[in-house]
């Protein structure tokens, strides 16, 4: 199928299909670990590289390369390389394509896991990170060195959804001869597609919004097949492989995305509003209110708001605290992009290996709570939380 005639929605259900002997309508899950080959040339013909065709599904799996291909086609990238979950797509980016001795920098405002692996893990193997603003470019500009070989952001960002310029910052990364590389996690390409503003690289934690409905891990890094390829030979060699089954899962999850991104949407920013209005609420951060500092940009860029709402309460921890307890049907949990609507206090959890004065730079304050809006009625979420806060 041309990907270029078709709009995404048809994309989501169509693109990346590969039919076996059986010509099965629904995409077929191969899990094996190994591929079998007709001769011993053929067995060394495909090792070299000279005949194409699966080998050991460390690397080559037929269910997992139709998740890459319907991912890749949403995302109009090249190339898309699966992995085990997000973390192991964010570690390969860097592993593929960075040495010792080089340079990243990094938003202020990420994934907490994120700032781990870039100061303590990848620290420690001599590649060092900067942390700028996600809002002001020319933080990005001044923390260039001779050196500097990635730029990474969030945009929005976890869990304040700050919005990046991406345009701005890739103009800024290209000229310092850097790559810029999106976690396009928050929106999917159902509502952003962040290639089209001149970002290199996309980083997926699929554990999101591409399964979505919270069951399986898994992640992906897209761009141009040159990139690609170092990000390819790390995971050949060192393996953080997505599975065929969460592959499959995930290959089905994309085909409802544009679906529940909207659902999602509209939910978020009903909910919103009416957090605006609630009187013990200090604050709310929605990139679909024209409240938020970046909301121009954010409709610029995105086609909504997004499914993520944070908010402030008036009272610090306790008052969160108390909140999270008070709700029935929210969820209790760290994870996002699911049909169920779930509640996390980031300062203690997310965010609870940041030191204090971390998260104060990153603007987490101790009332804040972020909500990852689901697909039940808004009016029952809204009941739910109101109990809390009276
Ligand atoms: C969850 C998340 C990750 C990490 O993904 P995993 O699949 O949990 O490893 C990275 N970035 C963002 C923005 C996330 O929300």
């Amino acid at each position: 199928m041309n990907n270029d005639e078709y709009d995404i929605d048809t994309l989501a259900v169509r693109a990346g299909t590969v039919r076996s002997q059986f010509n099965e309508h629904s995409e077929a899950m191969f899990l094996t670990s190994s591929f079998m080959f007709g001769s011993a040339a053929e067995a060394a013909a495909r090792f070299k590289g000279e005949q194409p065709g699966p080998i050991y599904s460390r690397f080559v799996n037929p269910t997992v390369n139709m998740m890459e291909a319907r991912l890749a086609a949403l995302e109009g990238a090249e190339r898309c390389v699966a992995f085990s979950s997000g973390m192991a797509s964010i570690l390969a980016t860097v592993m593929g394509l960075m040495k010792a001795g080089e340079h990243v920098v990094a938003s202020r405002s990420i994934f907490g896991s994120t700032v781990q692996l870039f100061s303590n893990i990848l620290g420690r193997f001599g590649v060092e990170t900067t942390y700028v603003s996600p809002t002001d470019p020319s933080e990005w500009r001044a923390a260039v060195k001779p050196n500097t070989r990635l730029f990474f952001v969030e945009s929005p960002s976890n869990p304040l959804t700050e919005v990046s310029d991406i345009r701005a910052l890739a103009d800024i990364a290209h000229e310092a001869g850097a790559w810029l590389a999106i976690d396009n996690c928050f929106c999917s390409p159902a509502l952003q597609k962040p290639l089209e503003f001149g970002a290199d690289i996309i980083i997926h934690s699929a554990t999101k919004y591409l399964d979505g409905q919270g069951r399986v891990l898994g992640g992906a890094v897209l761009g141009s097949k040159e990139l690609m390829e170092g990000v390819f030979g790390f995971l050949r060699t060192a393996g953080p492989t997505l599975s065929a089954f969460n592959a499959w899962v995930i290959l089905k999850g994309m085909e409802t995305l544009s679906l529940r991104m909207e659902a999602h949407s509209r939910n978020a920013l009903a909910l919103a509003q009416w957090l605006e209005a609630q009187p013990q609420v200090a604050r709310v951060w929605y990139p679909g209110l024209p409240s938020h500092p970046q909301h121009a940009l954010a409709m610029r860029q995105q086609k909504t708001g997004g499914g993520i709402v944070s908010f402030e309460v008036e009272g610090g921890k306790d008052a969160a605290w108390k909140l999270v307890d008070a709700t029935r049907l929210l969820s209790i949990t760290a994870n996002l992009g699911d049909t169920k609507s779930t509640i996390t206090h980031p300062a203690s959890t997310t965010h609870g290996r940041m030191t204090p004065e971390q998260r104060a730079a990153a603007g987490i304050g101790d009332g804040l709570l972020r909500i990852a809006v689901g697909l039940e009625s808004v009016a029952d979420i809204q009941a739910d939380l109101a109990r809390g806060l009276a």
